[in-house]
């Protein structure tokens, strides 16, 4: 089923997904699953070969930890190997780590020490290949004229010469091909080295797209997730190098939420995420089709479900880091959505 719905967003160019279960031991047990499925989010990633993107939903009531911040920061996280591919030996006690590289054609390896042990330690090796950095580069130009923001890009090339450098490389080369089309737009790509962006973005304004490695990645975007207030409020689209988009939120399944429901109970578990995963859709979609009343619904009902946080209405993840006022108070789930489809039926008269 994965695999389909990864063809037809290949055939549609745009898809909307909701969270999935990644099962573990205990849902193999409660959803009596023949085996441990692997990630659905990993295979699609893997079949449309594409890059995650997050932003946040910025609402005028719930404010950033960083006071500067007055425009959502884009995050771009490149999904394949270094740290995450590695192997690693522990090493026991003194002895000769080497990088070794056997070329398939049979010419002499390549052979670097790494380190002439003394005593014990660690070792470990990691890899990426020039077709993943590439089409890392390319998914976060395209998103980057999609969005209409600048693009950084940030690494540690003037530490790591030919792994780093290799990265800084490919997104320049890569920008030659975006010139253009990032001039037409007012938009700029800017590099700088990993520790300086760190600095600069947190004096920042936001608006832009920051590109990661994997590790920087995984690590800034919990960073910026939490900064920005609460996880139903990031957004997540999946970019493929040829330009098709697939929808979601970056929360998962809420899985506490849903017990309490099938107990019965009542829930304040928070849309966000997921109505802008349909706006989301829905706009591109409609760009696609050049159909302005499309993209003008899609616009809508982000307003009104904006207009319906800002006018103190939420769900109790949001009470808890909103501004305080009088005005606001905890719905349901169930309330919460009907709030946004009233605003939503008075924007549409
Ligand atoms: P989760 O569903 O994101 O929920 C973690 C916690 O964050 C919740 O317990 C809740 O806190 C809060 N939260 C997240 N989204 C919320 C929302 N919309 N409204 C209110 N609160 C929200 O992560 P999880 O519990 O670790 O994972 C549950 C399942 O989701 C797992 O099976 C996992 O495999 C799957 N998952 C899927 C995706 C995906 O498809 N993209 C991503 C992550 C996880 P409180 O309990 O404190 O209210
Ligand atoms: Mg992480």
């Amino acid at each position: 089923m994965t695999l389909e719905a990864a063809e037809a967003i290949k055939r549609h160019g745009v898809g909307v997904k909701c969270a999935t279960i990644t099962p573990n031991k205990d849902r193999i047990k409660e959803y009596n699953l023949k085996k441990e499925w692997p990630s659905p989010n990993g295979t699609l990633r893997a079949a449309l070969d594409g890059t995650i993107f997050r932003s946040p939903i910025l609402a005028s009531n719930i404010l950033p930890t960083v006071k500067s911040w007055k425009k959502p920061i884009h995050i771009g996280r490149h999904a394949y190997g270094d740290q995450y591919r590695n192997q690693e030996i522990r090493v026991e006690g003194p002895g000769k780590a080497e990088l070794v590289f056997s070329p398939a054609d049979g010419s002499a390896p390549a052979r670097r020490l790494v380190h002439e042990f003394k005593g014990p330690g660690i070792v470990q090796g990691i890899h990426n290949t020039d077709d993943s950095i590439r089409k890392f580069a390319k998914a976060c130009f395209t998103y980057a004229l999609d969005q209409k923001v600048d693009l950084w890009f940030s690494d540690k090339d003037t530490i790591s010469k030919t792994y780093d450098s290799r990265f800084t490389q490919i997104f320049r080369e890569e920008y030659g091909n975006w010139e253009q089309a990032f001039e037409q737009a007012h938009i700029t790509y800017f590099f700088t080295l990993i520790d300086d962006a760190v600095a600069r973005v947190v004096r920042s304004e936001g608006g832009f797209l920051w590109a990661c490695k994997n590790y920087d990645g995984d690590v800034m975007s919990d960073m910026l997730g939490s900064a920005y207030g609460s996880l139903a409020m990031m957004s997540s689209v999946l970019v493929s190098p040829s330009g098709q988009f697939e929808y979601e939120a970056a929360h998962g399944t809420v899985q506490k939420h849903y017990y309490k429901h099938l107990k019965g109970e009542k829930t304040s578990s928070n849309p966000m995420a997921l109505i802008f995963a349909w706006t989301g859709a829905l706009r591109k979609r409609g760009e696609f089709d050049k159909s302005p009343d499309v993209v003008a619904f899609a616009h809508n009902l982000e307003a009104s479900a904006l207009g319906t946080v800002e006018s103190g209405i939420m769900t109790g993840d949001l009470l808890k880091v909103a501004v305080p006022s009088p005005n606001n108070r905890t719905v349901y789930t169930e309330e919460f959505v009907d709030a946004i489809a009233d605003n939503l039926r008075s924007k549409l008269g």
